[in-house]
């Protein structure tokens, strides 16, 4: 089985430029921009370039050049935003996959947030 992608999805018509964002980063392979409902003080989506829908499916097909630049995105926004460990107070990062994860945009995205105490996620 292979992995469906909705070009129509919001943060596709983001990425071919349709509608405006907040840009926070852009590298080779990844955009980060910040979330339109922020939830905490940093609330910032980092996104894959290419099509992929979840981390699982990006994580099994895109090539490791994505996978080094995505990973190295994600870094660099939380050292930008002032969350990151050296020097800042943490982060979570989270993303939501499908229908049990909640998902309601079915294009990959990474939410770093911060800037105030988070909480407990599990018990
Ligand atoms: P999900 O539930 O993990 O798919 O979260 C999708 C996130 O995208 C939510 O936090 C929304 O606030 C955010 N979002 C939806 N549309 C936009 C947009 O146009 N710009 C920035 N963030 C958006």
């Amino acid at each position: 089985m292979s992995y469906a992608y909705d070009a129509t999805n919001i943060f596709a018509r983001i990425l071919r430029g349709e509608i405006p964002n907040k840009t926070v980063l852009e590298t080779a392979h990844s955009l980060a921009f910040e979330d339109i409902r922020p939830q905490a003080p940093v609330h910032v989506l980092v996104i894959p370039k290419g099509p992929y829908v979840s981390y699982d499916h990006f994580a099994r097909e895109a090539s490791e050049a994505e996978i080094v630049d995505f990973t190295r995105a994600i870094g660099e926004v939380c050292k930008m935003t002032g969350v990151a460990l050296d020097g800042g107070n943490g982060f979570r990062a989270v993303s939501n996959a499908g229908m049990d994860g909640v998902q309601e945009v079915p294009h990959l995205h990474v939410h770093i947030l911060g800037g105030r105490d988070l909480g407990r996620m599990l018990q």
